[in-house]
């Protein structure tokens, strides 16, 4: 069996920086900085159904998701975040001995499930400096696969492969493409006439970045309804809690508030990265909330140095070819401020 290895958690790493857990800022999960206003109340509100079971087809969050992306709600199913969703997507479409590819090094998730499906993995290797991959290369992977994953924009990358590139993929396989598209609001991606018009493309969306919700575990699917029938197959009846229900709901009802998120993000990911690159560090181009960073071969001290000061970066395998680089999540100004004058 494969298995997800997280990073440590906040507990941990107050522990071993010696400061208080409130102090601790993770750049390592890609997370959001802000917090949505209405979630107290809404919290309270909700405290009044916590002995009852949500409604399992989750109808209020799939509808609100419905109105968001702008498809009928049969095309879409929830999940507990992209991770569950890339765990039915496994169950449904890969048989035991089935083929699965995916261009890596990308989110690990996608090979554990393929793994533990009993499928096997083939790999489109992504090489430096730029990580881009090659056309012929990505469409001989697709040809071949019976679930082909896409990270769009890519992690941890964070650059984004054509939307040509894309449709040459769809076009080529037999199979199903499920693009995990994490950072999709970021990159100012919609997806859903991709959805009605590839009948083999299931799009995975998540309301832990932009949205600003990781903690509550809310994401759903996006495709056909037959395909998106597969996947609700293999969805647990109760997965994600009434409360973090009813925050999806608020979430993706709030559109200003995306759109505030996503602006500021810009910005300050323009600010991170000027910062960074004053260091004589070299910032990859970013369609998300994040950065990788070439730094070189004391990649892992960097990292270690900033941890001691409660601050936590994304490091990779020292034999690994992002083995010298990085990656930094986008985080408020006062805090990227923190970092980068542990960094200089
Ligand atoms: N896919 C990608 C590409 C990610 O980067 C992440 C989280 N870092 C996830 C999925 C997990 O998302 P969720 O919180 O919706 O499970």
């Amino acid at each position: 069996m494969a298995r997800y290895v997280d990073q440590p958690s906040r507990e941990e790493i107050a522990e071993i920086s010696g400061i208080d857990p409130g102090e601790v800022v993770r750049f390592d999960h890609n997370t959001s900085p802000f917090h949505p206003e209405w979630a107290v109340p809404l919290a309270i509100e909700q405290t009044s159904w916590l002995n009852e079971y949500p409604g399992a087809d989750y109808l209020p969050l799939r509808q609100a998701a419905s109105a968001f992306v702008g498809l009928d709600v049969d095309h879409i199913v929830s999940g507990a975040g992209i991770d569950e969703l890339i765990l039915m997507a496994a169950q449904a479409l890969l048989e035991p001995g089935g083929r699965a590819a995916a261009v890596t090094p990308t989110y690990p998730l996608q090979r554990v499930a393929s793994i533990n499906r009993g499928a096997e993995l083939r790999e489109l290797k992504l090489a430096a400096p730029d990580f881009t991959p090659d056309d012929e290369g990505l469409l001989e992977l697709a040809r071949d696969a019976d679930l082909l994953w896409l990270t769009v924009p890519a992690n941890p990358v964070g650059d984004r492969m054509s939307d040509d590139l894309i449709a040459a993929a769809i076009a080529a396989t037999d199979g199903v493409v499920v693009i995990d598209a994490a950072y999709a609001e970021i990159a100012g991606d919609h997806w859903a006439e991709w959805v009605e018009g590839d009948h083999n493309l299931v799009v995975l969306r998540t309301l832990s970045k932009a949205f600003n919700l990781a903690g509550a575990r809310v994401g759903y699917a996006m495709g056909h309804p037959s395909l998106i029938d597969r996947l609700d197959a293999v969805r647990a009846p109760g997965g994600i809690s009434s409360l973090s229900a009813a925050l999806g709901v608020a979430a993706l009802e709030d559109v200003p508030a995306l759109e505030r998120t996503v602006e500021a993000l810009l910005s300050y990911r323009r600010d991170l990265a000027s910062g960074l690159t004053e260091l004589g560090w070299r910032v990859l181009p970013s369609h998300t909330n994040f950065l990788l960073c070439e730094v070189g071969p004391q990649a892992h001290e960097i990292a270690d140095r900033t941890l001691a000061q409660g601050m936590i970066v994304r490091t990779f395998g020292k034999d690994e070819p992002l083995g010298d680089y990085l990656r930094i999540t986008v985080r408020n100004p006062a805090e990227n401020a923190r970092l980068l004058a542990v960094l200089s």
